[in-house]
């Protein structure tokens, strides 16, 4: 995909229109400018443009619709923080990059540079699976009509033909999540999935890897909320060389659905991220003094 000088083992822009008929709860972006995050009923509040991080050339977020965008199964939507069932795509492994304003990042998010995902690393070749049930919508290097682009992709992807940069790209899955939420996964050696194949959380999607513009082998995990109304800039370099829209819409953190998150968040360490969430939901069983040994199972 993009391929920017990032020196860290990032993404590249995932590009993304994010909207086709394979997405029922996600539609064709329409042009505006950019608002605020907007949880359910919500309206979206137009946000000051974005600030150019050191070129004055950036042009202002764009504007999303949300009625055009999410459609009327939008209120449907669980919110980020009632959403269930997601898992991690590597059991083992360290936070290398999570979701965070960096430098040399290549979208622009309240005009600083950003990396829009998590970036999670364990090995080479190592099984990375869903993190959730869904259905999936692209695999392998044609993937940018799935991600969120704003704008026309004709232009690029005329560069990747003429130039033959399709084999530059990262091979890339993006699942539908079957909840109005959308998951990016990037960088494997191999997928092992196709589009229009329905998974299972923990089903195998492919192997970790390094394709595209990456350092080492790694997972970059990226999610798409039915809600966000917000939009990243691409670094005006990378539109200029790879010809890609100026815009994407604005990820949310994987992060605040992946079990533990918090945990991995503090520690990098994913093994303590699960084992953190699964203490968390176990049933502790408390004797009670006169309860002649009758245990008293309850959730902490
Ligand atoms: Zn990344």
């Amino acid at each position: 995909m993009v391929v920017a000088a990032v020196a860290t083992a990032v993404s590249i822009p995932l590009v993304g229109a994010a909207l086709t008929p394979a997405a029922p709860q996600l539609q064709p972006l329409a042009g505006g400018v950019a608002g605020a995050i907007s949880e359910p009923g919500r309206t979206p509040v137009a946000a000051a443009p974005a600030v150019p991080v050191g070129d004055s050339r950036v042009s202002p977020a764009r504007a999303i619709d949300a009625d055009a965008r999410f459609g009327p199964n939008r209120r449907e939507a669980p919110t980020v923080s009632s959403l269930t069932g997601y898992r991690w795509p590597i059991p083992k492994g360290r936070i290398t990059l999570p979701f965070k304003a960096i430098p040399g990042g290549e979208w622009i998010n309240d005009g600083r540079l950003f990396h829009d995902g998590v970036d999670m690393a364990s090995f080479c070749g190592a099984p990375v699976v869903a993190a959730h049930d869904g259905v999936v919508l692209a695999a392998g290097r044609r993937f940018d009509d799935q991600v969120g682009w704003i704008g026309d992709l004709g232009p690029y992807y005329h560069r990747l033909d003429v130039h033959h940069a399709w084999g530059n790209l990262p091979n890339v899955v993006v699942i539908d999540d079957g909840n109005g939420y959308r998951s990016i996964y990037a960088h494997f050696r191999d997928v092992t999935v196709k589009p229009g194949q329905e998974v299972r959380a923990g089903t195998l999607i492919g192997h970790e890897g390094a394709t595209g513009h990456a350092s080492g082998c790694h997972v970059h995990y990226g999610l798409f909320s039915p809600y966000e109304t917000k939009t990243f800039g691409v670094r005006p370099d990378i539109v200029r060389r790879m010809k890609v829209p100026t815009h994407e819409v604005a990820r949310i953190d994987p992060l605040l659905v992946l079990p533990g998150g918090d945990v991995a968040l503090r520690t990098r360490s994913i093994a303590k991220a699960i084992a953190a969430a699964a203490a968390a939901a176990a049933p502790v069983v408390i004797r009670e003094a006169g309860s002649f040994g009758a245990d008293q199972v309850r959730r902490r």
